[in-house]
């Protein structure tokens, strides 16, 4: 679409809301705009060929398919791992839903937890694995733990297990014996943890996702990273991706300690644009750091736009620009201005290490 279409119904609600009091203005309808001369960057497509370590198989008809393949095609995306949750029937339809494209994408199960609080699930799980393996997944993902140790897979999460559970040890073992890394996301960014109050930084995505720490048995953001880092640490052979950056956005320092200490951790920096963007210098200096341990991904759908924006936030200099209705923050935004070697590494170099395993 047009740019000025976007601005338009923008320009006509800034107009209306003239006779607006501003006491009446509430944050969630606040949509500034830029009003600064400075530099607009039009990033249609990556400056380099990029894998995206996270995607999702909501594209399900061939023509949806297809449509996706076009639209990688035009912002430089050459392949997407799709991350499934899940096993079965339902894993084996998605591989052969996307099997017209096999150099486009890479289909990654999830486990199954069936039965897993009998004896012998570990094997049967293993089992399982193995199969999809045959089927195609050539990784495990998403994993995920917001607190109750669901580690979400379709159809039977594993309720009451973190990753670092003994019953989860040889399905990580089996995972590093056949090169397939381990996707996971654990907790949720700090301000989720946070009241939902006019104090709270991040208030809007916070009363979104907000963390209901009166759940019995409910692990805090801390503990569900050391839960990863207790299986990072204890099976060495085995590599890590911690999607959304271990949500440690507002601290990266917690995820600079991991990545000193395992070199087998990886993070995928997907859906966490909005929360990086605001905080460009330090983010860059994080970034420039741990270069090859940082992989690109998205999280957000296909449509074009959305690929674009992730572009510009990582390549140009631009500032204080608003990207509302896909981060739903109300901060402005700073792009990052990577360095060439830098977008190569998280573009692909770090991807076709993990995958040329
Ligand atoms: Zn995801």
């Amino acid at each position: 679409m047009p740019r000025y279409l976007l601005i338009l119904p923008a320009l006509l609600l800034s107009l209306l809301s003239v006779s607006q009091n501003v006491d009446d203005i509430t944050l969630k309808d606040f949509r500034p705009i830029s009003i600064y001369k400075t530099p607009v960057s039009k990033v249609d497509k990556a400056k380099y060929p990029v894998i995206d370590f996270h995607s999702h198989d909501d594209q399900k008809t061939d023509a949806e398919i297809d449509q996706w393949v076009k639209t990688m095609d035009e912002t430089g995306i050459a392949k997407s791992i799709i991350l499934t949750y899940t096993t079965g029937k339902s894993f084996d339809s998605i591989v052969d839903n996307y099997s017209r494209y096999k150099n486009r994408f890479e289909i990654w199960c999830g486990f199954d937890y069936t039965g897993y609080e009998q004896p012998g699930w570990p094997q049967r799980a293993v089992a399982e694995l193995e199969r999809c393996y045959k089927k195609g997944a050539r990784g495990v993902g998403e994993l995920g733990d917001k607190g109750l140790g669901e580690l979400y897979s379709l159809p039977t999460p594993g309720y009451g297990m973190h990753i670092d559970d003994p019953r989860m040890k040889p399905l990580i073992k089996r995972c590093g014996e056949l090169k397939m890394p381990i996707s996971i996301h654990v907790a949720e960014d700090a301000w989720m943890y946070l009241p939902s109050d006019s104090t709270n930084d991040g208030l809007l995505n916070a009363a979104t996702w907000k963390v209901d720490m009166n759940k019995d048995g409910i692990l805090n953001h801390d503990q569900l990273v050391t839960t990863l880092e207790n299986a990072v640490r204890d099976n060495p052979r085995t590599t890590f991706i911690a999607c959304h950056l271990a949500n440690c956005c507002s601290d990266l320092s917690m995820l600079a300690k991991l990545f000193d200490r395992y070199p087998n951790l990886y993070a995928d920096i997907a859906a966490r644009y909005g929360e990086i963007a605001p905080v460009p210098r330090y983010t860059k200096s994080f970034m420039e750091k741990y270069a090859g341990r940082l992989v690109y991904g998205t999280d957000m759908g296909p449509s074009k736009q959305m690929y674009r924006i992730t572009f510009r936030i990582l390549e140009s200099s631009d500032e204080h620009f608003y990207e509302r209705e896909q981060f739903y923050y109300h901060w402005p935004l700073y792009g990052l201005g990577l360095s060439d070697n830098m977008l190569k590494q998280l573009y692909s170099d770090n991807a076709k290490k993990i995958l040329g395993r």
